[in-house]
This record gives structure tokens, C-alpha cells and sequence, in this order.
């Protein structure tokens, strides 16, 4: 088995689920007593969402490029940055290391493809649903069309992500506005949901949208443990 070298913190609470995913995956798949072998370095949110609120990606790039040169000593055989909006500045990362990283864009839009699914729609920060970084990966490597909500739709997923999600709270109230903002990219067309945001698995559960929902979490946790454990034992 490999070691998965997580970097978390962005924000703890779905780092939470990773840990426990990655667990979870391995014991599937192995049974008995095993369990993940990992490393995680584990940020200050605060310091990333300051730099992330005043647009200074190369302050949170250098952050992020500390933490996975110590994973890569510390023996980790691959990078899961456990946050989307971070995924900004996964080329920073990326040559940063010898070791893989395992994009998260990627191992959602794999999934999509082998669903048949072509057009997606996208909830996550509003950097994510902005910025090129993200649709524009799905788009030209993966042939998506992504479908992003309206400006204050938008406006209301960021604003939830933030003052509620990532402070571990849960609100019905906010569980009903993200479902009406579903049916509204359904409605324009998406086939299927990305949560693109690792918290957004904390607010809505399959059973809450009609169209199937990629939730980044679930799939990059999943992308890990396979990693790990290829080539000692076949992937499913
Ligand atoms: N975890 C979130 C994401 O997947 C948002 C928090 C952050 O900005 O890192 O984008």
C-alpha cells in the first residue's frame, strides 16, 4: 500500500471526511484491521480565505507548495489537495513535487464521462464557478459543457459555503435554496449536479436532487484510495 498525502484544513470539517473516507475505502477493499496509510497537513483556513478574499493566489500558492514539499518528506506518494477553490493554483503544487497529484477536476470528470453524461451543471465558491481554472479543464480536456447558476444564485452558494459550510453548520433553510438552484440548472439543460465544493456533501445528499450529483468529495477520497492501493491489489 501507498502512502496518501492529504492537505487539509480548507476547511477541516470536509477534511474530516476525507480522513474518513480514505479509511473507509481501504477497509472496503482489504477488510480486517486495515486502514489508510496517510500523512495530512492540516493549514489555517484563516490565512488561505484572506488570500483568497483579496486575490492573492500566489500568497495561498506558496502556503500550499510548503505543505506538499513537507508531505513529500514525510513519505506521501501522492498529493489530494482536499479543497476545489484551491485547485486555483494546483500547477504551483504540481511542479512543485516529484510525487503525483491527483486533480480533483479530473477524477469528477472521469466519472461524469463514464455516467455518458455530457452536460453539468457546477456549484462550488464562486471562484470555482467563475474562474477558468476549473469549467475550462472540464471543458477542453474532458469535452463537458458546464452549466454555472445565476449571479445571485451564485451569490447565495458562496455566501452559505462560507458563514455556514465551513463552520460546520447546517441549515434547512439553505438545503432548500441549493435545491431550487438545482432544479434551475436542470431546467437550462444539466443532466447531473458537481458539488464542487468538498463541504457541499455536508448540506445536500443524493436523495435531495432529482438528477445524479458528483460530489468531489466522495470522489477524490475514492481517486486516492485507488492510488494507494494500485498495483498491490487490483482497482474494482
Ligand atoms: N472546501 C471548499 C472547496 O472545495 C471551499 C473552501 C476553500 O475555499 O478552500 O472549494
Amino acid at each position: 500500500m501507498k502512502t496518501i498525502g492529504l492537505i487539509g484544513g480548507m476547511s477541516w470539517e470536509s477534511s474530516l471526511e476525507y480522513y474518513r473516507l480514505v479509511n473507509e475505502g481501504v477497509k472496503a477493499r482489504l477488510g480486517g484491521y486495515h486502514s489508510a496509510r496517510c500523512v495530512m497537513v492540516s493549514v489555517d483556513f484563516a490565512e488561505i480565505e484572506a488570500f483568497q478574499r483579496s486575490g492573492e493566489w500566489d500568497q495561498a500558492a506558496r502556503v500550499l507548495v510548503a505543505a506538499a514539499c513537507a508531505l513529500e518528506r514525510s513519505g506521501a506518494d501522492c498529493v489530494v489537495l482536499c479543497t476545489n477553490t484551491m485547485h486555483l493554483v494546483a500547477e504551483s503544487i504540481q511542479s512543485a513535487v516529484e510525487i503525483p497529484f491527483l486533480h480533483i477536476a479530473d477524477a469528477t470528470a472521469e466519472k461524469i464521462c463514464k455516467a455518458g453524461i455530457r452536460r453539468i451543471g457546477l456549484l462550488g465558491t464562486r471562484f470555482t464557478m467563475e474562474e477558468d481554472f476549473y469549467k475550462q479543464r472540464l471543458a477542453d480536456r474532458f469535452g463537458l459543457e458546464v452549466l454555472i447558476p445565476d449571479k445571485d444564485q451564485r451569490d447565495l452558494i458562496h455566501r452559505v459555503i462560507y458563514d455556514e459550510l465551513v463552520m460546520g453548520i447546517i441549515l434547512e433553510d439553505s438545503r432548500r435554496a441549493f435545491q431550487s438552484i438545482i432544479a434551475s440548472l436542470i431546467d437550462k439543460g444539466a443532466q447531473a449536479i458537481i458539488l464542487g465544493c468538498t463541504e457541499i456533501g455536508l448540506l445536500i445528499k443524493p436523495g435531495d436532487s432529482p438528477v445524479p450529483l458528483f460530489d468531489t468529495t466522495l470522489i477524490h477520497a475514492e481517486a486516492a484510495v485507488n492510488f494507494c492501493l494500485a498495483g498491490d491489489y487490483p482497482n474494482p
